[in-house]
């Protein structure tokens, strides 16, 4: 099956935060916070992957409030911050989301992420990602991470499932929401 066909089976889109919505980088806060920058390209392809009904996740070994607040912002359906092991999260996302692991696509940029990307039905990485997650997945994007590789995976799957016409009809409803 091409990635067209694996992305068309989709409900729920999962990624990794650092280095995948983010650039990697950190910058520490003297209050032990941890300054980082998100994508607004990649937030609103959070909002553009629900208004074609499809659910979004992310899972984190990293842990902050400011991510907590920008996830409750986005509406984002699942949360799971501080997780070393992710396919635990995984597991738990899909059953209480009655997901098979062919309905969920999932982008990481690192060796933690592997037990994921081999696990889901559509497994992406951002340019940037190392070697190994490179060389591994159905789909390298052509953006960085923390530069809209999250988008660009969300794009492709809304192309693959032919929900443009869809996503446009509902896109005024994007500026009804206090974002
Ligand atoms: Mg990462």
């Amino acid at each position: 099956m091409g990635n067209r066909g694996r992305a068309g089976r989709v409900r729920m889109i999962l990624a990794d935060v650092d280095g995948t919505l983010t650039d990697g980088s950190v910058t520490p806060l003297p209050e032990g916070e941890e300054l980082k920058s998100y994508n607004t390209k990649d937030g609103l392809g959070v909002m553009i992957a629900q208004l074609a009904g499809l659910k979004v996740g992310l899972i984190t070994g990293k842990s902050s409030k400011a991510l907590e607040g920008r996830a409750g912002r986005l509406n984002i359906d699942e949360l799971y911050q501080g997780v070393i092991d992710k396919r635990p999260a995984f597991d738990e996302i899909l059953s209480r989301h009655g997901l098979s692991a062919d309905e969920v696509a999932f982008i990481g940029d690192d060796l933690n992420d592997l037990p994921l990307l081999s696990a889901c039905g559509l497994s992406a990485a951002p340019a940037d990602a190392v070697d190994a997650v490179r060389r591994s997945v159905h789909l390298v994007c052509r953006r960085r991470g923390g530069e809209g590789a999250f988008r660009e995976l969300v794009d492709f799957i809304i192309g693959a499932q032919k929900k443009w016409d869809l996503v446009r009809s509902r896109f005024g409803e994007l500026f009804e929401r206090k974002i």
